[in-house]
């Protein structure tokens, strides 16, 4: 088996894992005997809950159309809230012992309620979490979540989720969010060609598979990407930014590329965002679980959080002008209220920075490519255009 090979094998495993998030945690619920805990994006800190020996898996959006969830929230509720309550309501979150969340917008917290009027068997914990980062109490405030969610997990999962144990989980977390960090530095300096759907498949199973095995996959697939070809060096670079809580089709994602595109980096959730911050290694890992949550939002700025010293729109100019991408493409997930409320910062900015981009707005139900690709042909050529300029000055 020659290594490319060897890479489609391992993708293709992963793959497996990212299509079917219940599938795999049946069968590891039967394996090990042990609970799978649902958990909800963007803030929740998963090592708890590993350290405590269930699965932590970040619940993911179905495809199938939102049937019997319709009469539990409004239509006007993002594509992710309404498929989580659509699952629960139609029994596919059987496999879950329990949920858990941080909360970060009001949308998931009706998805919180709904879930706990339609499955009450199940029990729902929410850890309320302070949305602003500059208030001097804020990071007291946080640390008492996290110490409930320590003891609500060491009592549900009558574990001791002693500070070692929970330290021994950090240190896997950070390996794997390392790893797929190693990936993204690879695929930003050209010397990779992974593509859209294939880095989507990498963060997604590392959302659903248990660390420890996720880890090994990456720790056989990482040489033999290093050692893998080049991506094309005549296709126009691109950032892919936003797309909170739950991964953008990826039709969509090989549409864009087909157009002539290659994906260069990206701040969606399913992607850069989800593996950027690491856990401080601290003799305190309680302490260190805080300090993670404002680390996140320094080192990619999320929309749902309120901090004075740190804006997205920097950040995303930034990173355009660090991997030499030469337009972005805005992913919105529709009526993801705190995107699309902080959209207009983020195109003023990068019309100040004359750097091309494009808004697509994204739905639950119904992706109307070939209009897309219209509107994703028509960027190309505004950046060939602009590519072309000196030439024809
Ligand atoms: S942040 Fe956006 S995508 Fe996430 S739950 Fe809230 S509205 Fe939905």
């Amino acid at each position: 088996m020659n290594g490319a090979d060897k890479i489609n094998l391992i993708l293709g495993e992963l793959a497996g894992v990212a299509s079917d998030p219940h599938g795999y945690a049946a069968a590891w619920k039967q394996e090990t005997g042990r609970k799978v805990i649902g958990v909800f994006p963007m803030n929740f800190p998963s090592e708890l809950v590993h350290a405590a020996g269930a699965l932590p898996l970040v619940v993911q959006e179905d495809e199938a159309p939102i049937t019997l969830g319709r009469s539990l929230l409004y239509e006007f509720y993002c594509g992710y809230t309404r498929s989580i309550v659509d699952q629960a309501a139609t029994r596919k979150f059987d496999v879950y012992d329990a949920f858990y969340l941080v909360d970060h917008c009001v949308a998931l917290l009706g998805a919180a309620d709904a879930l706990r009027f339609e499955i009450p068997d199940k029990p729902v914990f929410l850890a309320q979490y302070t949305a602003s980062m500059d208030e001097a109490w804020t990071p007291a405030e946080i640390r008492k979540r996290v110490e409930d969610l320590r003891g609500a997990l060491a009592e549900y999962c009558d574990a001791a989720l002693s500070d070692d144990e929970i330290a021994a989980s950090i240190a896997a977390y950070n390996r794997n969010r390392d790893m797929l960090r190693q990936i993204y530095a690879l695929r930003r300096s050209g010397k990779i060609a992974l593509t859209g759907r294939q880095m989507q498949i990498l963060v997604k199973s590392s959302m659903i598979m248990e660390v420890g095995a996720h880890n090994q996959r990456l720790d056989a697939l990482l040489p033999l990407l290093e050692t893998g070809l080049p991506a094309p060096a005549n296709l126009v670079k691109l950032h892919l930014s936003g797309h909170f809580c739950h991964a953008p089709r990826p039709e969509l994602l090989d549409m864009i590329e087909d157009c002539g595109t290659v994906i260069v980096d990206d701040d969606l959730f399913t992607g850069f965002r989800f593996i950027a911050t690491d856990v401080r290694a601290d003799s305190d890992p309680i302490a260190a679980l805080t300090r993670w949550y404002f680390d996140r939002n320094t080192h990619v700025p999320c929309s749902t959080r309120s901090q004075m010293t740190v804006d997205w729109e920097e950040y995303l100019t930034r990173s355009v002008h660090a991997s030499g991408a030469e337009g972005v493409i805005i992913l919105l997930a529709k009526f993801c209220e705190p995107h699309m409320l902080y959209y207009p910062e983020l195109r003023k900015e990068l019309m100040r920075s004359e750097i091309p981009h494009l808004l697509i707005e994204t739905e639950h139900e119904g992706l109307a490519l070939e209009m897309l690709r219209t509107r994703v042909e028509a960027l190309l050529e505004t950046i060939r255009l602009r590519k072309l300029q000196p030439v024809l000055a």
